[in-house]
């Protein structure tokens, strides 16, 4: 559901992602590791049309992200927790993603269910939100469409191992019902618990693929 081919971006001398190539099939949730730095966002924003690539490709669905019908609908997109409407409360920042994105208000109790926000949470300005809380309230938005792949930068930065414990159950539910997830983390404990295969990156380049069995075997 995500193809990722020999995909390349420069800005001036600077290399940020050299010729990096992985798919991540339908039913899975692929782990995208790599110190900061390393190129993992300036990926995530080629695959979601954010940036367009020097070379290669990032097809989502089997295209473009710019070139699908209604993108904001198939692909849940959370790239920056901090990039939310600090003065509205959540449930505000929500109807705001569902205007945005054509997708009926009523799945905004839905997606705030999933992610196990109260009433009492949503209804508080985000300003006043844990990290913790920022994370559940951008993976709500990320899954508002009820999307087919979901893109997540750093989703568990801030979540202690009890939320990592949540996320992976959330996300494993989203895999086995037929989605595709890439996420991305510095921390290896944030990516092996919930992903099928990982990807590590290092300076732009892909370093090592696989399961978590077959990276520790070396092979
Ligand atoms: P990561 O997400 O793994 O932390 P990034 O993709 O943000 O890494 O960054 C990869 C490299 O590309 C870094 O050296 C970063 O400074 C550089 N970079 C990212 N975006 C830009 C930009 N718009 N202009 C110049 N350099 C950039
Ligand atoms: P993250 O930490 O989430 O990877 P960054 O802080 O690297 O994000 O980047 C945030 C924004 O700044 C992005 O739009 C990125 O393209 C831009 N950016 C990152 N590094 C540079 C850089 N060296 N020069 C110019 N813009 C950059």
């Amino acid at each position: 559901m995500i193809s990722i081919q020999n995909l390349t971006k420069r800005y001036g001398g600077v290399t940020a992602v050299d010729d990096v190539t992985f798919d991540v099939p339908r039913g899975s949730v692929t782990g995208f590791l790599g110190p900061n730095g390393a190129g993992k966002s300036t990926v995530m924003r080629m695959l979601t049309g954010l940036t367009p690539p020097t070379s290669g490709r990032a097809h989502v669905l089997g295209r473009d992200y710019r070139d699908l019908p209604n993108p904001g609908e198939r692909v849940g997109v959370m790239l920056d927790a901090s990039a939310q409407h600090p003065g509205r409360t959540g449930r505000e920042a929500l109807t705001l993603a569902a205007l945005t994105t054509g997708v009926d208000r009523s799945r905004i109790d839905t997606a705030l269910g999933l992610v196990g926000l109260t009433d009492d949470e949503a209804a508080r300005r985000v300003r006043t939100y844990s990290l913790g809380m920022r994370q559940r309230l951008g993976l709500a938005g990320a899954l508002l469409a009820d999307p087919q792949v979901l893109v997540l930068d750093e989703p568990a930065n801030g979540l202690d191992p009890q939320g990592i414990h949540w996320m992976r159950s959330l996300l494993r539910d989203f895999a086995d019902r037929g989605g595709a997830v890439l996420l991305s983390s510095h921390l290896l404990h944030e990516v092996q618990t919930v992903a099928d295969d990982i990807v590590v990156i290092g300076r732009g380049r892909i370093v090592a693929s696989g399961s978590m069995e077959e990276l520790v075997a070396g092979s």
